[in-house]
């Protein structure tokens, strides 16, 4: 089963700062390449923002996460640590809580700075209060997690950001771990990345019947061929099981 087509926005803005980043540059070509309209911002700040919730939806901004963006955050009790690749995601699950988590307009700001995020990590190695400091969980080591306000593997095909982190955790030879959660199912370009067993994904999972509330999210069946796919590549792999919901049709597919 060929992965769903990705997604790419009608417009992408990019501010000058972004694009002095070689991975924001790279974001920029590959929408430009997609047919997305690309707009150049004349300053860092974001301007041009779209006023309506569909446009937003299909508008992505490549930015510099600021100092205090790009400083990862305790996140107990899922990891030891919270860094951000993205905020923002072009699906529209109706229960999903980015919409009251996020200020502004729903658009996708993707960080161009990923060099910088990255290096704010290795600091924090073992200083963790979930994983790290757990006798029954220090296996995992320490834990970082990069899908609390994006999905990152939904704009994977435009960002190579989660591609970049995995070869990162891949090559850093200490123990850690790199998870992220997703529904999407592009994940042809991980299966052979150097991921070292250090990146976990997990797939977030629910009764066929549930699709109806996942507007622009793949459906089960293709979540469960891609969750085999990095399985096989040797990716630790789990399934989220959420929400719960009452629906009297459950069982059937
Ligand atoms: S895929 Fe996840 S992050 Fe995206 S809208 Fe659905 S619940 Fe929210």
């Amino acid at each position: 089963m060929p992965a769903a087509p990705f997604w790419t926005p009608k417009r992408l803005l990019v501010t000058p700062a972004a694009l002095r980043f070689d991975h924001g540059a790279a974001m920029v070509e590959r929408a430009a390449a997609a047919g997305t309209e690309i707009v150049r911002l004349p300053a860092d700040r974001l301007s041009a923002l779209p006023a309506t919730y569909r446009d937003a939806k299909t508008t992505m901004a490549v930015v510099v996460a600021s100092p205090s963006r790009r400083r990862p955050q305790p996140i107990p009790p899922s990891a030891d640590w919270r860094f951000d690749l993205a905020e923002g995601c072009p699906a529209h699950c109706q229960y999903c809580y980015l919409a009251g988590s996020l200020a502004g307009p729903p658009i996708i700001r993707a960080y161009a700075n990923l060099p910088e995020i990255l290096a704010e990590l290795p600091p924090l190695l073992g200083q963790g209060s979930v994983t790290s400091r757990s006798k029954a969980r220090r296996d995992e080591g320490t834990t970082f997690e990069c899908s609390c306000y994006t999905d990152p593997l939904a704009i994977e095909p435009l960002t190579g950001s989660l591609a970049v982190a995995i070869r990162h955790f891949g090559a850093w030879n200490a123990p850690v771990q790199l998870r992220f959660t997703t529904k999407f199912d592009a994940v042809a370009p991980l299966l052979g990345l150097p991921h070292g067993g250090r990146t976990r994904i997990r797939f977030s999972l629910n009764a066929r019947a549930a699709e109806q509330y996942e507007g622009g999210a793949p459906r089960m069946p293709r979540r469960l061929q891609a969750l085999r796919s990095v399985a096989q590549a040797g990716y630790p792999v789990g399934i989220t099981l959420a929400p719960i919901l009452p629906l009297v049709n459950w069982r059937e597919c």
